[in-house]
């Protein structure tokens, strides 16, 4: 398996447990929208979805710090110049253009993969996005300015005088009352169990689509 070495570029934080960093790009380093690589250590490694551009000088993931994690307290410390070895972009939950309409249904940095179909150019797309609390909808106004429908569904209850643009509740409840039945292209990305109720749904409801996957942890 070939290796390349990269170099920390930047961090920036999006919320007190999600940060983007930024590598130098090796030469010939080309990805297909919607690939990850993994990062290599000590025998073991954990895969990132890169954000996109596919074209540029830098490559770009986000990340949860996961407390007591092996990896990613790893990259949340890390500093400019530190190395990490990477494997070449890799996998298949790319964008397929359809005549069915595209739903995205992501649950917390799950949510990457699609960021880099829509700095890629997709349009007209719903997109779900199911987190906990507000402040974790991540690249949110770049997301609402493309798609068709942009839907943040919280599942904790905001205070009064909150945000009001959200739905209150899981990615699937939205799907099971507001989605009108149909065929869709359904691309699922990040937590396996959001992905195995909607799964469910799918079949009940919207049988004749076509359903895309991938799972974070
Ligand atoms: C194809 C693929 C793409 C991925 N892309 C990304 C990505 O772009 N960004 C990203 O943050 N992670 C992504 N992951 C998850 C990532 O590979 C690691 O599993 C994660 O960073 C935890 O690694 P760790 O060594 O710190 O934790 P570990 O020591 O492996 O601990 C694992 C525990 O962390 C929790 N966990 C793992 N990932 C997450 C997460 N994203 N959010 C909340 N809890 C989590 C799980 O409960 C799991 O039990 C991806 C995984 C896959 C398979």
């Amino acid at each position: 398996m070939q290796l390349y070495t990269v170099h920390v570029k930047g961090r920036q934080w999006l919320t007190d447990r999600i940060f983007e960093i930024r590598f130098d790009r090796p030469s010939g380093f080309d990805f297909r929208p919607g690939q990850k690589i993994a990062f290599v250590f000590e025998q073991n490694s954990r895969d990132y979805t890169l954000l996109g551009p596919a074209h540029g000088p830098e490559l770009s993931i986000c990340v949860r710090h996961v407390a007591g994690g092996h990896f990613s307290p790893r990259l949340a410390a890390a500093a400019p110049g530190d190395v990490f070895q990477v494997t070449a972009p890799s996998g298949f939950f790319t964008f397929k253009p359809s005549p069915r309409p595209a739903v995205f249904v992501a649950t917390g940095t799950g949510v990457a993969p699609f960021v880099a179909f829509e700095r890629a150019g997709v349009r007209d797309f719903h997109l779900l996005h199911g987190v906990r609390t507000a402040e974790n909808l991540i690249y949110g106004p770049e997301l609402a300015a493309a798609a068709r429908a942009y839907v943040p569904c919280l599942s904790q209850p905001v205070a009064a005088g909150g945000s009001t643009v959200h739905f209150t509740g899981r990615v699937d409840a939205w799907l099971a009352t507001r989605l009108p039945s149909g065929g869709y292209d359904f691309y699922l990305c990040g937590n396996g169990d959001m992905i195995r109720d909607v799964m469910r749904l799918i079949d009940e409801r919207f049988h004749s689509s076509h359903v895309f996957t991938e799972t974070f942890f």
